[in-house]
């Protein structure tokens, strides 16, 4: 794709927006943009920087992603509702045409890779308290206060906040700016000289660290995922919001990615805020167990949608008439008792004895998690908890501290992140 009308291609070293920031390493790549890391010399910061592909309809979703981001910035200037910051953006002409970029603070890795790393383990039952909590807060935030809906809320884009504060301090985190192109660029000889003394002490701190690791034991995964979880304030932030849109001005009527479908998408029955609740009830049954909540297939005689619908109700009971007919397809799954067309005989198997039997949670655990989950995937939109009352559920109690994820507890992060950081370093 890196074509007229498609990705801009990049080099270590490239200049942006009149040389403010400094291309460093790729950090993704999705089917609009390429997203890389740079380095920002005027508040001598990391940042990402999401540089989407040149043709008009992407250059299109590019200004509305924008519109999305600058609203959710502007009602959050403090920048605590755990969804991911715009700072800047302009438009960088390449050889494959004008491409708009987005200047978006620097996060970590997402909570699918935590789910890799974990070996699709599922993450300690605190943990997902946790990763639950900002998450809420960043739809309560965009639900309530700015009327948004995310639409493709799944755990692929949901990121950790990166380790210590790594877009301040570089060298601590192993990071070093490259202000220069590799082949070499005009910059004076005191940055290269300064470059190549941060360069040794970030390469000093990762051999250390990685000494650390491979003294721990266990395979390369098992250490990745200690890195990740243990000990470790799990915060996280929502990004990728183009497919967002405010409420009332929905205009795509197939939306989100299909495991986190929720019903009345499927059915076309119209929706609201109330589907980003039941994705991010599939979102945290994932976190608790490593595995996705529903994986459809489309089999002999019955479709994609039709096994989602069966899962569906297996887990959660029969879906009530009134819900299963009110849908623009209704009639190509259900008959009008409301039973399916296709599958007749389903398996039922409640969310509770599924964590006890397939997951091995305590019998407390389960019922605890489940009957967190359960309201959220109601089959009438309506009746799901919204993520204000949400957070107020007795599962997202902490165990054993009271805290909850607000600002003063930022601090308390940082701190514990650099202290954890500190004493692997020495
Ligand atoms: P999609 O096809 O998923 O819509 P996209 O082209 O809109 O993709 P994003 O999903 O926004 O792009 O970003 C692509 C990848 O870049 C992400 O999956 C993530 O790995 C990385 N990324 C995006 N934003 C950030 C960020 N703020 N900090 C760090 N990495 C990021
Ligand atoms: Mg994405
Ligand atoms: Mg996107």
């Amino acid at each position: 794709s890196y074509r007229k009308g498609g990705y801009h291609a990049v080099r270590v070293g490239d200049q942006f927006a009149g040389g403010r920031y400094i291309a460093q390493r790729k950090l993704g790549w999705g089917q609009f943009s390429t997203v890389w890391l740079a380095y920002d010399t005027r508040t001598s910061t990391y940042v990402a920087l999401k540089i989407q592909k040149s043709a008009a309809q992407f250059a299109h979703a590019a200004l509305h992603e924008i519109d999305v981001l600058s609203a959710i910035a502007n009602g959050d200037p403090s920048n605590s509702k755990c969804v991911v910051h715009l700072i800047d953006n302009f438009k960088h002409t390449g050889p494959n045409g004008q491409h708009l970029c987005m200047v978006l603070e620097f996060l970590g890795d997402s909570l699918l890779r935590l789910i890799r790393y974990n070996r699709y383990k599922g993450l300690p039952l605190n943990k997902v308290r946790e990763i639950c909590k900002c998450i809420l807060i960043g739809l309560d935030y965009l639900h309530r206060e700015l009327g948004i809906l995310h639409t493709d809320l799944k755990p692929e884009n949901i990121l950790l906040f990166s380790s210590i504060d790594a877009s301040k301090d570089p060298v601590r985190s192993g990071l070093s700016p490259i202000l220069e192109r590799p082949e070499g660029n005009p910059t004076s000889g005191v940055t290269s000289l300064i470059e190549k003394r941060l360069k040794r002490r970030a390469r000093r701190a990762v051999a250390k660290i990685s000494e650390k690791r491979a003294s721990m034991g266990g395979t390369v995964e098992a250490r990745k995922s200690d890195r990740n979880i243990d000990g470790i304030d799990v915060r996280c932030k929502i990004v990728d919001f183009g497919n967002a849109c405010w409420a009332g001005k929905q205009i795509a009527e197939e939306i989100q990615t299909r495991q986190y479908r929720a019903p009345e998408v499927i059915l076309q029955s119209g929706y609201s805020f109330s589907v980003d609740m039941w994705s991010f009830a599939c979102t945290a049954f994932e976190l608790a167990t490593g595995d996705m909540m529903f994986t459809p297939k489309g089999g002999q005689g019955f479709s994609e949608d039709e096994d989602h619908l069966a899962m569906m109700m297996e887990l959660l009971g029969k879906m009530p008439r009134k819900v299963a007919i009110s849908g623009a397809r209704s009639k190509d799954y259900f008959d009008r008792h409301g039973d399916l067309k296709r599958i007749r005989r389903l398996k039922f198997w409640s969310l509770d004895k599924l964590l006890m039997d397939r997951y091995k949670f305590s019998e407390s655990d389960a019922r605890e998690l489940s009957d967190f989950l359960v309201p959220l995937l109601d089959f009438t939109p309506e009746n799901r908890p919204t993520a204000q009352q949400c957070l107020q559920h007795p599962w997202l109690k902490d165990k054993d501290s009271t805290s909850s994820p607000n600002e003063s507890s930022v601090e308390k992060v940082n701190v514990g992140m650099s202290n954890l950081k500190i004493k692997v370093g020495k």
